[in-house]
């Protein structure tokens, strides 16, 4: 082995949903099957190319005072980064410096051990229960920091808001941050506890309910001075993490209202169907809040199941992973989009049942 070989930082990465080139009915990451506000398109297509000769706006000054007013919060209540993927690494770099470890959930995000392993922050996991729940008296013991998705994901699950606030309030010598990547198909946010709790962070994304998962678009909200901090540790890596394109089609989306809330609607009429379809079928599906359905049959096996999908060229997100094993996720795409998936699964099951009784 090379000398140098000791000192290169190793890691393990994260692995990504796939992104296939051809074309797919893509039910695997996650992503909104409508496009973004018209405003965004308009906005494209006006954006002057001399724009990207000059370096963006550090400060992202008009998307944070957008959102800042949007959520009804001071600008410097609000911190911008690329997707809320770069968000939460720079909260784990900045807030999860104990010796003690940082909690979150064994079955939840897996880019949460991704971070921890690349910044060498210690950990530990909290069991989610027989019904894939969060516990929130599992955080009550000692740690170096908390952070859990709501909804969670893979599994969909809402926490209600007073049990997110029971557990910032066990722990108000910690940060808490709650990544609400999901909150817009869910329920309350935990952003109206910002006032009462100083150690809280919650953190949303541009790339679910907003349709802009390729713009990279993700912020959090705090009290002003967590978001300093942030801002600090930004400064420190990179002061141009946002784009010209970014900044500027941002805004649109933020300000369109009403196209925002009818997608919403749309996916969750949508998910309400295909759950009650699903069943249908035989499938349990945990009761999913997201915008994605995670679903096991108890006859038939899963990953034969995803790979039969695939064939098909449809694509569904399955790990394989411990205590999920029978598990896949579904993300809810367009109403013809889930009666493509739910017409292959009813003949695939089928012929499956009649080539067992053969
Ligand atoms: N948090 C959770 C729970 C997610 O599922 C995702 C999407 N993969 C993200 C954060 C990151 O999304 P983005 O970086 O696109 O904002």
């Amino acid at each position: 082995m090379k000398e140098f070989e000791k000192n290169i930082r190793k890691v393990e990465p994260y692995v990504p949903g796939e992104q296939p080139q051809q074309k797919v009915i893509k039910l695997n990451t996650n992503e909104n099957p409508y496009p973004p506000a018209p405003g965004v398109k308009r906005m494209l297509k006006e954006m002057e190319a001399d724009r990207m000769r000059l370096y963006p706006d550090p400060t992202a000054g008009e998307l944070v005072k957008t959102l800042a007013d949007y959520y009804m919060v001071d600008e410097d209540q609000v911190f911008v980064g690329v997707g809320s993927d770069d968000v939460l690494s720079m909260c784990f770099l900045t807030f999860f410096n104990s010796e003690k470890p940082v909690l979150f959930p064994d079955i939840t995000y897996s880019f949460y051990k991704v971070w921890a392993g690349l910044y060498r922050i210690p950990y530990e996991l909290c069991r989610l229960d027989g019904d894939f729940r969060i516990v929130k008296e599992d955080y009550r013991r000692d740690n170096g920091g908390i952070i859990f998705p709501n909804p969670n994901a893979p599994t969909g699950l809402y926490m209600e808001l007073k049990d997110v606030e029971d557990i910032i309030d066990h722990n108000r010598d910690v940060i808490v941050i709650v990544d609400e990547a999901y909150i817009d198909f869910a329920g309350k946010s935990a952003l109206e506890l910002i006032p009462k709790y100083d150690n809280l962070i919650v953190v949303q994304t541009f790339s679910k309910a907003r349709s802009m998962a390729g713009m990279r678009i993700g912020y959090a909200i705090s009290n002003s001075r967590l978001i300093r901090y942030l801002n600090d540790a930004k400064y420190s890596f990179n002061s141009y993490t946002m784009n010209q394109a970014a900044l500027m089609c941002g805004p649109e989306a933020v300000r369109d209202k009403a196209y925002f809330e009818e997608g919403i609607r749309k996916i969750i009429r949508t998910r309400e169907w295909a759950k009650k379809e699903l069943q249908r079928l035989g499938f349990s599906c945990l009761d999913s809040k997201a915008n994605f359905i995670f679903a096991a049959h108890p006859k038939h096996d899963a990953k034969e199941i995803f790979e039969a999908l695939k064939s098909e060229g449809i694509y569904v997100r399955y790990w394989g992973s411990e205590r999920i094993e029978q598990y896949m996720r579904i993300t809810v795409g367009t109403k013809e989009e889930m009666t493509v998936l739910l017409e292959f699964l009813e003949k695939y099951l089928t012929a499956a049942e009649e080539s067992a009784k053969s």
